[in-house]
Order: structure tokens, then C-alpha cells, then sequence
């Protein structure tokens, strides 16, 4: 059978060679750490730093396509495996989405709502922005940022000289605070032949920086919910997009606003396994390999709960509800923090 290459073997990772394996497929995950949660559930891993061009060539050498499941991977890492075999979703998408700057000029390039944003290359740049964006802001850094670490809030114009003192060297950017009522995600996929298919939106709530909960169906209108999935769309085919995507949404009485867009599964998009005949990890599969897409209908209503650090010690409780399927990584540690598991309660 072919095989699926894949950067990186946490989570997303381990839940896409799952995906992969039951359509038939073989896995071969690349990640630089030892013991990657994916590394249980593939038939092949290589531990290997993303610079180490011998064993980057060795891993494209057994695989049909390549595919990621973070969007931070290093250039010439990418270099060097596009001579050997197919990149999807494609580097395109990469580009935007690694920078948080590149990706709101695409996004408003494409006409669609964003935060109101401004460039801070440097700590003295801050101030300049500060008078153009005001406050609340969010001080965010360009690149590497996830569950909210890389940003700091700036409540009062008065709290720009802390902001300065705490600002790292990174390049950041100044986000306008958006007054949204809740929080959206579309989990969206886009298929070899440029077919677009869309999961209902799930509604997400965050507890320090991080997703605590997802929820379908999302509190939306019937136009909203249209306007969520033609934004994606959008994005999608500007892209060329090939494989899933997840696409983060304020709801504000002006609209629908985007925050920001994830080249890959999501964790927002995890309820789809007990929501939906193929799952965002079968449908990502399908598109990459070039496979017809699943169509994203919604069986249940859903609420997905992220197990982080001690909530593993809930576990036991939770295997005996019968209307909770529980989903493990296999991790050892439980550290703060630590994404370990998720749940999907079906909700009747
Ligand atoms: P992720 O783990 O989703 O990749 P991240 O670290 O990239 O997160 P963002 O999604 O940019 O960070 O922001 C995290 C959360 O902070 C958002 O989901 C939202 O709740 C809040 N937030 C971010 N930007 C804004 C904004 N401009 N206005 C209001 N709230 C915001
Ligand atoms: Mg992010
Ligand atoms: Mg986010």
C-alpha cells in the first residue's frame, strides 16, 4: 500500500496515522523528539532533527506524499523534501500561516474581516503602534505563538511601558481588541479536485489561553453559519488548498471576524469523531491522497473537552459514562498544561 509521511508525532499526528491505517494506508512519522505520541500507532518513525538533510531524504524515499501536523516546520526543511514528493496541504499555506503579519494582509487581501492589526518589528515601534491601534490590544508575536503564549494584553494605554519592558526581541504585531460574543471554528477541507466540503461550526471556549471546550452546534444564525462556511471556502480555494484547515472566528454583531487559520487538523475539530460518519483525521487523509471527501454531515450534537494535565485523574469516572468516548495519547507525563486526551460527550 502507499505510504503517508508525516512532520511531526504528537497528537494530531498519532490521531492521522490512525485515520490513515484504516484506510489502508502505512505511516512514517518524522519528529526530532524521542518517543513521539504517534510513534505507538505508525509503522515507521524516524527521530531526527528537521536540519538533518541525510535523514530527511532517507524519510521521503519511502513515502507518496507528505504532510504535517503543525505549521511551523523550517523552510529548508521543506526544500528539501518537495523534490521527493508531494507537500499537501502546499507551502503556500505554510507561508501565510507562519507568520501572523503575512496572514492578516492575506486574509484582508481576500476582502474578509480581520482584527484591526499593526506591525511591531521592534519594542520602539510599540508605542507608534499603540496610537494607531489603541487599547485593549493584544501584543502578539509573529511567529511560533499556540495556546496563547507569545501574546500579552494591554488593558490601558498606561500599560504600554510595561508592555515595552516585557516585550521579548521577536517581531510581534498589535491586534485591536475585538469585542466578539463568542468564539467559532470551521473545520474545512478542500480536495485534490478543488471540491470543498465543511464541518458544522463548533463553538469554542478557552480557559487560560488554552481550548478547554468545543461545542455543536455553535450558538449561530442560519446566514452566519453560511457566511462562516463561505469564509472558509474562500480562504480554501485562495490557497489551492489541499487537505483539512481550521478557521477561527469571532462572532460580533458587524460580522463574522477571522482570527486566525491553522493549516492542518485541529483541536477544535476533534468532536467530528463521534459527530460525523468520517472524522476531520479520515478527511484530511482522503484529500492529501487524493481521495473524495466525505461530506462533514453532523450525526450528534457534541461537546469535546480537552483532558489537560490532572484531568487525567478523571478518567476513571469518565469511562464509565456511556454517552463519553474518550480519546488518550498515549503521554506519559501529566504536566500542567499538557494537552493528555480529549472527550467527546454526545449530547440527546
Ligand atoms: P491557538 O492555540 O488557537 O493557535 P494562539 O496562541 O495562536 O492560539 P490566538 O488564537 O491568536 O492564539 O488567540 C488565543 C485566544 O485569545 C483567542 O482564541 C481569543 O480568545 C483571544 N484573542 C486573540 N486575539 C484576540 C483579539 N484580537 N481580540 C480579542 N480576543 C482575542
Ligand atoms: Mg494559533
Ligand atoms: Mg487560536
Amino acid at each position: 500500500g502507499a505510504t503517508i509521511g508525516i512532520l511531526g508525532g504528537g497528537q494530531l499526528g498519532r490521531m492521522l496515522s490512525v485515520a490513515a491505517s484504516r484506510l489502508g494506508f502505512h505511516t512514517h512519522i518524522y519528529d526530532p523528539t524521542a518517543n513521539p505520541p504517534a510513534g505507538d500507532v505508525a509503522h515507521l518513525v524516524t527521530t531526527a532533527p528537521y536540519e538533518d538533510n541525510d535523514a530527511l531524504f532517507a524519510f521521503a524515499s519511502t513515502v507518496d506524499v507528505i504532510t504535517y501536523e503543525f505549521e511551523n516546520i523550517p523552510t529548508l526543511t521543506l526544500d528539501t523534501l518537495e523534490d521527493h514528493a508531494p507537500i499537501r496541504p502546499g507551502r503556500e499555506a505554510l507561508r501565510v500561516s507562519q507568520d501572523r503579519l503575512v496572514e492578516k494582509d492575506y486574509l484582508s487581501g481576500l476582502g474578509l474581516r480581520t482584527a484591526d492589526y499593526a506591525d511591531v518589528p521592534d519594542a520602539a515601534a510599540l508605542a507608534i503602534a499603540l496610537t494607531k491601534i489603541g487599547a485593549p490590544s493584544i501584543l502578539k508575536t509573529r511567529r511560533f505563538g499556540y495556546d496563547g503564549k507569545g501574546q500579552m494584553r494591554i488593558a490601558d494605554p498606561a500599560d504600554a511601558d510595561a508592555a515595552i519592558a516585557g516585550m521579548s526581541d521577536a517581531p510581534a504585531i498589535l491586534e485591536g481588541f475585538v469585542d466578539f460574543s463568542h468564539e467559532v471554528s470551521v473545520i474545512a477541507a478542500r480536495g485534490l479536485d478543488g471540491a470543498v466540503a465543511c464541518f458544522d461550526p463548533g463553538e469554542n471556549v478557552h480557559r487560560d489561553g488554552i481550548l478547554h471546550t468545543t461545542t455543536v452546534p455553535a450558538r449561530l444564525s442560519a446566514s452566519q453559519r453560511t457566511d462562516a462556511i463561505l469564509i472558509a471556502a474562500n480562504i480554501l480555494n485562495a490557497l489551492d488548498y489541499v487537505g483539512v484547515m481550521g478557521v477561527e472566528l469571532f462572532v460580533t454583531p458587524e460580522g463574522l471576524v477571522v482570527n486566525e487559520i491553522a493549516p492542518r487538523v485541529h483541536n477544535s475539530g476533534h468532536w467530528t469523531q463521534n459527530g460525523c460518519v468520517v472524522d476531520q483525521f479520515e478527511q484530511h487523509i482522503r484529500a492529501i491522497a487524493g481521495w473524495p471527501l466525505g461530506d462533514g454531515k453532523r450525526h450528534a450534537d457534541v461537546v469535546m473537552e480537552n483532558l489537560i494535565g490532572d484531568d487525567m485523574n478523571r478518567v476513571p469516572d469518565l469511562a464509565c459514562d456511556p454517552a463519553t468516548a474518550l480519546h488518550l495519547y498515549g503521554k506519559a507525563e501529566a504536566r500542567k498544561g499538557r494537552k493528555m486526551g480529549h472527550i467527546n460527550r454526545i449530547v440527546t
